[in-house]
């Protein structure tokens, strides 16, 4: 069975209508035997038409096979033991092994195709043109050709051509097609639109954030793509036994056929009895156990808003007993408040159009609520060019009077601001502490207060109740803070890890690893290193950042927490329905071949056992299909 292809709608409707046909080819030629003798005619085109509707792909895919890859495999199995059982008086037979062959084969390519067409699906709902807005007014153009900074104008009912932020008028967007969340989300200046999405109700003015290229349409695209490129374990191991397999039982045959009429049997039933064991020891049951479960569970998973980067991810969190977690982002909404300002040198507005100057461009999202604060207040940003961004520590750049910082107590000290005694009521609060200085001249503070996801709390206490023995949240926050977050969640203080670096969060995550396998979920550009490093890296969506979701094996594009238990269940379930599949088809294969090499086992039975058996491993598979990842 080729697992080479990606199966497209008109592949799979192809592979239909040939099933079909072999189908059809065989019901007549078994009228024949059964019922109603046919004209000769009739019943040699039967044959014929189960023959070729059924053979001849699997013929050209073993010869492709054979050519590019030098590989023999499988399905030059199942067309010389039909031609077998046709040369021994079996073409019936020899019909049905081919045309539930090709059924099996029909279903496989349908498990495949499902999440490749859900986001196929998305690619064309990406809008071709834009409005552009311009000075002189506003003009049709291709999305291809906007850049960040442009303003585009949404009108209601018209899908958002790229990514990008609402930075004028209001109103409600319909996101299901990028998050899978149904209900409509409000949005404002400031807020971020997604590629793809429904703009409801407002007339809404968005700045592009992101080329056409990088959007989040564009990533998920990208992250199904490349799950069709990474095989599991489990998959490689049955591509690699398939092959070497299939050697062996040619050759097997080709002995048994000799070693049959050595014993002192007939050649036409020597012949036979090879056959059936050709068609009793193919592997096609135990091929085909692995991709039928994993690819099921990913079209479940992608489903759900839950993108597996391919089946080595899916297995290994089956095995994961530890979650660690970044907070802001991740554990947190992200969509955090400026809730005090503090001046100390110019006014409360200064410091916060500098702020907000330095964060224009900033993904983190502390820049954008500093950016939202001084929208609402009216104020305008300072201009500040070369910006760096200092993960984990802040932000630094220059604006027209000079170099200038912002970030945590670790980037002051690093600029050389000592501790300073007017922070103090600041520091007292379980708040997130923005300082902006100067060279060491502390110029103010900020406060900033997020707030945990509505699905965090359960999310931790549904996979604890699955079995995750170790939950840890990792930030590079103060604290105090992450002691207010972590008590909301129901974590302990052990449970906890402040202060940290992106280097830290690694060193970390490498402990717990040596316990365990353990997934590490992260938005940021700090928790890259440790996506990377994890047995399974989970990003946030549409909201995290690129870096993040390069990093990750799995990217959660709802942000639902909650889907976290899901999913991990359904993985676990995928890796019992592959030991299933495997324990099922090994014992069936084995019994089978038992039957043809000692005990007569008729070339009709070897048939429907072998195919049954792969047709039964196949419909276990796609039984995940129906395992949903529901949103909380
Ligand atoms: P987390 O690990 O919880 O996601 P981060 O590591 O992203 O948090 O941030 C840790 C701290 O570093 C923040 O609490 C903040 O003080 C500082 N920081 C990081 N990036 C910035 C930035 N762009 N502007 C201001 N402060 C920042
Ligand atoms: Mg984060």
């Amino acid at each position: 069975m080729d697992q080479h292809g990606p199966a497209g709608p008109s592949q799979i409707d192809a592979d239909i209508a040939l099933t079909a046909l072999t189908f059809l080819g065989l019901g007549l030629a078994a009228l024949h035997h059964l019922l109603q003798p046919l004209p000769i005619g009739l019943y040699g085109a039967a044959l014929a038409l189960a023959y070729l509707a059924g053979g001849l792909p699997p013929l050209r895919g073993a010869l492709v096979a054979l050519w590019r890859d030098h590989i023999l495999d499988i399905d030059l199995l199942m067309v010389v033991a039909a031609l077998a059982a046709a040369a021994v008086g079996a073409p019936v037979e020899g019909a049905v092994l081919l045309a539930l062959f090709s059924l099996s084969g029909t279903l496989e390519h349908r498990a495949m195709g499902r999440a490749r067409r859900a986001v196929e699906a998305l690619m064309q709902l990406r809008p071709e043109t834009a409005l552009l807005k311009r000075a002189e007014g506003v003009v049709e153009v291709a999305v291809a050709s906007l850049v960040p900074g442009d303003l585009v104008v949404l009108r209601p009912g018209a899908r958002v051509p790229v990514d990008g932020r609402v930075v004028e008028g209001e109103g409600r967007m319909d996101e299901s097609t990028v998050t899978g969340e149904a209900a409509p989300v409000h949005k404002a200046p400031g807020a971020a639109v997604h590629e793809a999405c429904v703009n409801l109700d407002g007339v809404l003015t968005v700045e592009v954030t992101r080329a056409l290229a990088d959007s989040t349409v564009a990533r998920m695209i990208r992250l199904v793509t490349e799950a069709q490129a990474a095989k599991a374990p489990s998959e490689r191991f049955s591509d690699w036994f398939g092959q070497r397999y299939t050697v062996a039982v040619l050759l097997g045959a080709i002995a048994a056929f000799f070693l049959f009429w050595a014993l002192g049997r007939a050649p036409s039933e020597a012949l036979y009895r090879a056959a059936t064991l050709l068609v009793a020891a193919s592997p096609c049951a135990v091929v085909i156990s692995v991709p039928a479960a994993i690819l099921s569970a990913l079209a479940a998973s992608a489903r759900g808003g839950v993108l597996f980067k391919g089946g080595a991810a899916l297995e290994r969190l089956a095995e994961v007993k530890s979650f660690a977690f970044d907070k802001t982002g991740t554990l947190t909404t992200g969509r955090a408040e400026v809730t005090a300002v503090l001046a100390l040198a110019g006014d409360e507005a200064q410091v916060l159009e500098l702020l907000a100057g330095i964060e224009a461009q900033s993904e983190h999202p502390i820049a954008a609520a500093l950016r939202r604060a001084v929208a609402a207040r009216g104020l305008v940003p300072v201009a500040v060019q070369g910006v760096q961004a200092h993960p984990s520590e802040g932000i630094t750049g220059t604006d027209a009077t000079g170099p200038l910082w912002a970030g945590n107590a670790r980037m002051a000290a690093r600029m050389g601001a000592g501790p300073d005694p007017r922070l103090a009521a600041l520091e007292a609060s379980e708040e997130t502490l923005v300082l902006l200085g100067r060279g060491p001249q502390l110029l103010g503070a900020v406060t900033v207060a997020d707030a945990p996801r509505e699905t965090s709390a359960a999310a931790l206490v549904a996979l604890r109740r699955g079995g995750v023995t170790r939950v840890m949240m990792m930030t590079g926050d103060r604290r105090p803070v992450a002691l207010r977050i972590g008590a909301a969640l129901g974590l302990t203080p052990d449970e906890i890890e402040a202060g940290l670096l992106p280097g830290d969060k690694v060193r970390l995550v490498e402990a717990l690893a040596a316990e365990g396998p353990v997934a590490f979920v992260g938005d940021g550009v700090n928790d890259a290193a440790a996506l990377a490093r994890a047995d399974v890296g989970i990003a946030m969506g549409a909201a995290g950042s690129e870096v993040a979701l390069q990093a990750a094996d799995v990217a959660l594009m709802a942000e639902d927490m909650g889907q976290l238990a899901d999913a991990q269940r359904l993985a676990r379930r995928a890796a019992r329905v592959i030991r299933q599949n495997l324990t099922f088809a090994i014992g069936a294969m084995v019994v089978l071949v038992i039957g043809g090499a000692f005990f007569n086992l008729p070339l009709p039975l070897a048939v429907v056992g072998h195919e049954g058996g792969t047709l039964l491993v196949v419909l276990n598979g796609l039984r995940l299909l129906g395992d949903p990842i529901r949103r909380s």
